[in-house]
């Protein structure tokens, strides 16, 4: 469904809305002051932005959530896991900071992402080289 984009008349907030393409609603309520948000032409995604981000790769077996979310908390990267075991990213930055700590990188990486230079492997090349 693609994602519309609408403007607070009042406050000028600005919030996103799914909707099918052959129903898109003209105006919105504002969700920070009440009033009416008009939509904004020639804004729309047909992709639907991908935070939250469930990642399978991060994940762990089921049994392990519990234990997972101790050691990230602890690693300060508080991060929820689902009953798939799946990690959830809130955030780009989110997801750098939890696969560079863990040593997962991204090998399609782009600005922004992890990549194999992080903490992880400089710890493992003192640990390496004495
Ligand atoms: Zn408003």
């Amino acid at each position: 469904m693609p994602l519309y984009r609408y403007r607070c008349t009042l406050c000028q907030q600005t919030t996103e809305q799914f909707a099918p393409s052959d129903k898109i609603p003209k105006s919105a309520r504002c969700p920070y002051c009440g009033m009416g948000a008009k939509r904004e032409l020639g804004f729309h995604s047909a992709r639907p932005s991908c935070w939250p981000m469930e990642s399978d790769a991060c994940g762990c077996h089921p049994d392990q959530r519990e234990e997972f979310m101790r050691t990230a908390a602890a690693h300060g990267i508080p991060t929820e896991f689902n009953h798939d075991g799946c990690a959830i990213f809130t955030s780009r930055e989110h997801r750098k900071r939890f696969c560079e700590t863990f040593g997962y990188y991204d090998r399609n990486a782009g600005y922004g992402d992890p990549t194999p230079g992080g903490p992880f492997r400089q710890i493992q090349q003192e640990i390496e080289h004495g």
